[in-house]
């Protein structure tokens, strides 16, 4: 599958292939999106030479590069009637236990003091001009806009597209040493073995193919998580999957190979807003996050009810924002989980055919015109607007093409609010997937190597992403004082350099996108929602014989195709540690959306813990957590975090 577009194009750059330089910091932070630049501007803080490493332009990239319509677990913030331990407790209640309570519990904790500070910097995170003044979702005193639960006020409407410039602009002024389209590589380890003390990495500039080596006393990975594992559109590969591209998860392969031990991994689910099939996020009328809680019609105009938790049909459209009788709070907003702890059940929560059944008629749409004033525009003005993906295809291009809030519905087909049906087997890691096991500095298993954002396991939001940035900046930037000038073996680069030029001398062979859908395929034949020993072994099987036999054969005609390689490349180490991760766990669950015909049974008592994998002597070892190995949240945050508490946040 040759890219016809690339055989006729003159690559724009000066091409540097094996030209190579050095960089030195005390801490190097991989990824430059929301968690990336936040553990910048921490170290960068504490005085100390920080290197930010992005292979996109770190003023847009990441999922949260172009905006966020809503702050989630906004504890702290002075209108909020719950606490950090309530809050994230719920989270870690609402998964079964299946949840990352360390890093939630410094999203809750501290991810308020960095949307003031993100104000500070130039982002807008109140309503200033007045423009919703009176809304049953302003406070008045502080012009804060809340989401969902405006009993609880604590997820905040924002305008997050002002968020990464303003986060760019600070990183600029505190000396944080961007290097942007340079894609991180590898991790550099002492003595070039496997499972020790992290000393670097290596990158490759995606424009010249120029090879850097960064040596750093520590190390973060901000790089997200993977994508692409059952998805992939090579005709429109730039929607394959909710997240962006680029964010495919080499942090995770990268380390991976150096001995990084992952939880959760076996966990993923059914896919959402991704591929052709799909219509763009946010672009469709539904009930759901952005849109919760827009009022539904079918298409004789008949209203679909809202129900609480209990069934109860809501009387009112305010009701649709508060907690069900007896509940204290309620999380987010729509039917996001299958376990509704602490949500309501809106009208995209029963299948279509049950409304179909009772008299419902397709296709149904959003009511925007029957809903309140300032709730049609906190939904279409500011949250569409706002939105991550939306604010130019949707919110521009509609309105651009005559669509009127006001006097228009949007249709939804019926099929949820992911306005797409997908097979069991096309799947996602999304709703708090696996990811790496983290302590309560967020370092992982190897000297020298902490992790934040997306990242890590059970990870998601803006808020967790800038919480735990901050917070692993600073552990990191503490632990680097304490270390000298790492010594690298550059045995270990020249090996790294090897792999990676070794695709370029090449003009034929295996592009990255036949790489892609081969993978997918896969993986959706092999690991799909019904898993067993015997499929998992034979797909383990075929992914290893494409590694061996075909990667070999991929090829780069410049340093676009060069960065897109290493990308497949990675999304096949990815996919073998997902495989692992589900032989790993001989028991099905229902939390984890994870179900084994060998092993039928749901949700054993013995197999409520973490299973982890990673790789030692380059052999996969299986471990295992305990299901609380976080112990009390309060207690270990402040023994943790003694200087933080002292000094306040201060910019
Ligand atoms: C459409 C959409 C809407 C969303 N809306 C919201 C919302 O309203 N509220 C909310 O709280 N959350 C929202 N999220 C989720 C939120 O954006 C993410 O959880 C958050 O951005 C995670 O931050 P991160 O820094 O971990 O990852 P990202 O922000 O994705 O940053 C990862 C960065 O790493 C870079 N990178 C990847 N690989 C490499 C490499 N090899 N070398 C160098 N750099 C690399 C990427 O280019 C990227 O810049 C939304 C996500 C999407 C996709």
């Amino acid at each position: 599958m040759r890219d016809q577009f690339f055989d006729k194009l003159e690559w724009p750059y000066p091409v540097k292939w094996h030209v190579e330089k050095e960089i030195s910091a005390d801490v190097i932070v991989l990824g430059g999106g929301i968690a990336g630049c936040w553990a910048a501007i921490a170290v960068a803080k504490k005085g100390l030479k920080v290197v930010l490493v992005e292979k996109g332009a770190t003023i847009r990239s990441g999922a949260g590069g172009s905006g966020c319509d809503h702050w989630e677990s906004a504890a702290t913030n002075p209108c909020s009637h719950v606490t950090s331990e309530e809050l994230t407790l719920a989270m870690i209640e609402d998964h079964n236990g299946y949840n990352n309570g360390i890093s939630h519990y410094i999203e809750c904790r501290e991810g308020y003091d960095r949307l003031v500070d993100l104000e500070k910097m130039g982002a807008k995170i109140r309503d200033i001009d007045d423009e919703f003044k009176g809304a049953e979702f302003r406070d008045e005193k502080t012009k804060f806009l809340f989401a969902y639960d405006y009993e609880n006020k604590f997820t905040l409407r924002v305008w997050g597209s002002t968020f990464k410039p303003a986060l760019f602009k600070e990183c600029k002024r505190l000396g944080v040493e961007i290097y942007d389209r340079t894609m991180a590589t590898s991790l550099l380890t002492e003595e070039c073995r496997q499972g020790v003390k992290i000393i670097g990495a290596t990158g490759v500039n995606g424009r010249t193919g120029e090879f850097i080596i960064f040596k750093g006393k520590a190390t973060i990975l901000c790089m997200a998580r993977p994508a692409r594992i059952w998805l992939f559109s090579p005709g429109l590969p730039g929607i394959s999957e909710f997240r962006p591209l680029q964010c495919m998860g080499d942090g995770h392969a990268m380390g991976w190979k150096v001995g990084v031990e992952f939880t959760m991994m076996e966990k993923s689910i059914r896919g959402q807003w991704s591929g052709e099939r799909s219509y763009p996020p946010y672009g469709t009328g539904n009930t759901h996050n952005t849109w919760y809680a827009c009022s539904m019609v079918d298409a004789n105009g008949k209203e679909v009810p809202w129900i609480d938790r209990d069934g109860n049909i809501l009387k009112s459209i305010s009701q649709r924002y508060r907690p069900a009788p007896g509940q204290k709070f309620f999380l987010k907003g729509g039917g996001e989980s299958d376990f509704h702890l602490y949500q309501y059940q809106g009208p995209d929560t029963p299948p279509v055919e049950k409304l179909l059944e009772n008299g419902f008629r397709l296709p149904f749409y959003a009511d925007l015109p029957s809903m309140p004033k300032h709730e049609r525009r906190a939904i279409w003005g500011l949250m569409v607007g706002q939105e991550g993906k939306s604010k130019i295809p949707i919110f521009q291009n509609y309105t651009e093409t005559g669509f009127d809030p006001e006097k228009d519905l949007l249709q939804s087909y019926g099929e949820g609010w992911t306005s797409a049906s997908f097979l069991p087997r096309e799947r996602q890691l999304f709703g708090l997937p696996g990811g790496m096991l983290n302590d309560w500095d967020l370092k992982l298993n190897l000297e020298g190597l902490y992790a934040a954002g997306d990242q890590l396991f059970a990870s998601d939001c803006v808020g967790h992403a800038a919480a735990t940035g901050y917070y692993a900046g600073r552990h990191a930037a503490d632990y680097s004082m304490s270390e000298s000038e790492p010594t690298i073996d550059y045995l270990q680069v020249k090996a790294e350099k090897t792999r990676i030029y070794s695709l370029v001398n090449r003009s034929d062979g295996f592009g990255w996108k036949e790489f892609n859908m081969l993978i997918t395929r896969i993986m959706q034949n092999y690991c799909g929602e019904v898993k067993s020993e015997e499929l998992l072994k034979v797909g383990l099987r075929l992914l290893e014989d494409i590694e061996y036999n075909k990667a070999p054969k991929l090829y780069a005609r410049n340093p676009h195709e060069l960065i897109r390689s290493l990308e497949v490349s990675n999304i096949l180490t990815n996919a073998k540690i997902i495989i692992h991760s589900c032989l790993a766990r001989k028991a099905s669950s229902k939390h984890l959306h994870f179900f084994r015909s060998d092993y039928p049974e749901v949700d054993l008592p013995e197999w409520h813990k973490f299973i982890t994998v990673k790789l030692e002597n380059n052999e996969v070892k299986v471990g295992e957590k305990p299901i609380d190995y976080f112990g009390s949240l309060r207690e270990n945050y402040e023994i943790h975090n003694k200087e933080y508490i002292e000094g306040g946040v201060e910019l």
